[in-house]
């Protein structure tokens, strides 16, 4: 069947409504569109929903990472581990600090990084470690922070993709010393662009405030509210990695749907596993024994007993008009991490990311859409 036949299929579509346009509305009609009140209301509403103590809004998940670091007292001459099978930003961020990522590989099952995994990656300079809770797969939080603990590394949990997901019956990010999260549109929430630091530490909450606004003594909403403000001083060199009103309100209205968002795509995700968990060659990303997955990236491996490799499965896909993508990149691939990790010292990784692929997975994704999906995998050949 030719594509202009039929609707095209995105591996992603945010769901955004009334609710939020009319939360927007609000805020410009308000007069005060920068980091104020609806900045400190959806940093309540988050932290109780991630049940943690703190958080503190930033421009994106990048920053937060960035912050997470700084705040944990990371730089140069320290070696930060990190999975090289995740977004570049989970690589930037030590570089920005000037500490040097260390690649650690990840567990075939879940695409996330391990105690053993992180134990061999670990070095005499090793003074954090960055995990990924990768395409909402909860990571064993608990297990890598038993093996770093005892040696005064700081676990700072990526949860980009998390929002939503579970960690032995609590959300993700819940027992994590610092967690860093995105609202970007590819993730579960959106704000446009936006990201949250969370830590269950008040001292790092409260330098990771300072610092988001160029480390000043006075807030800029609070010089607004004042007539005559005093003046303010600046400690240390900060950042400009404030979130908006704007962005907040609408966070503030998504975070409300969270539940439905991920019990929809569960239900999704469950469909998929029924309809294709026979075909030889293909292997679905499951829920791990310790949490639930928003499936925020579910992704299939693609082995040699399915009759397509990876790239000819993605063509016949994009030939039926459904736009699936290849699954996570590998950092040690690219120009700037390439002299950190030669081809071959990441197996599972350079596996992963030659052989997986995303299937379009969202709130709104009718039956008729999967089902085109699914008869592709069935029969690729048409
Ligand atoms: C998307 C993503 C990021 C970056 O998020 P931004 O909000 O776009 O900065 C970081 N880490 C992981 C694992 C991601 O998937």
């Amino acid at each position: 069947m030719s594509v202009l036949q039929q609707s095209r299929i995105n591996v992603m579509t945010p769901w955004l409504g009334a609710d939020e346009v009319a939360a927007v509305t609000a805020v410009i009609e308000s007069g005060w569109v920068a980091q104020g009140p609806k900045v400190a209301e959806f940093e309540s509403a988050f932290a109780q929903a991630m049940q943690t103590t703190e958080a503190v809004a930033v421009s994106n998940c990048t920053t937060a990472l960035h912050l997470a670091l700084v705040v944990a007292g990371i730089g140069p001459g320290d070696d930060v581990v990190v999975p090289s099978f995740s977004f570049i930003a989970t690589s930037n961020a030590p570089t920005y600090v000037g500490a040097r990522p260390v690649f650690a590989d990840v567990d075939a099952q879940t695409g996330n990084v391990t105690a053993e995994t992180v134990s061999a990656a670990l070095t005499p300079e090793t003074r954090a470690v960055i995990v990924v809770d990768q395409g909402g797969i909860p990571v064993d939080l608990d297990a890598v922070r038993a093996v770093c603990e005892p040696l005064g590394i700081v676990v700072i949990e990526d949860a980009a993709c998390g929002a939503g997901s579970t960690y032995k019956g609590r959300p993700v990010g819940a027992g994590a010393e610092l967690a860093a999260w995105s609202f970007h549109p590819r993730k579960i929430l959106t704000t446009g662009e936006g990201g949250m630091l969370t830590t269950s530490n008040p001292k790092w909450a409260a330098r990771a405030r300072a610092l988001r606004e160029h480390a000043m003594s006075i807030s800029a909403a609070d010089r607004h509210a004042s007539l005559v403000s005093p003046p303010e001083e600046y400690a240390e060199i900060g950042y400009n990695f404030r979130m908006t009103d704007l962005q907040a309100a609408v966070g503030i209205v998504q975070l409300s749907k969270l539940p439905e968002v991920v019990g929809r795509r569960r239900v999704n995700a469950a469909r998929y596993r029924r309809e294709i968990e026979d075909i030889r060659g293909l292997r679905l990303v499951d829920d791990p024994e310790w949490g639930t997955s928003n499936f925020q990236s579910l992704w299939v491996e693609v082995d040699a007993s399915y009759p397509l490799d990876r790239e000819q499965l993605l063509v016949a896909l994009a030939d039926a008009g459904i736009s699936a993508r290849r699954g996570i990149m590998a950092a040690h691939r690219h120009a700037p991490y390439r002299h950190l990790a030669s081809e071959g010292t990441l197996p599972v990784t350079e596996r992963l990311t030659d052989r997986t692929l995303i299937l379009p997975l969202f709130h709104t994704l009718t039956t008729a859409d999967q089902d085109r999906v699914i008869a592709v995998l069935r029969n690729p050949g048409g």
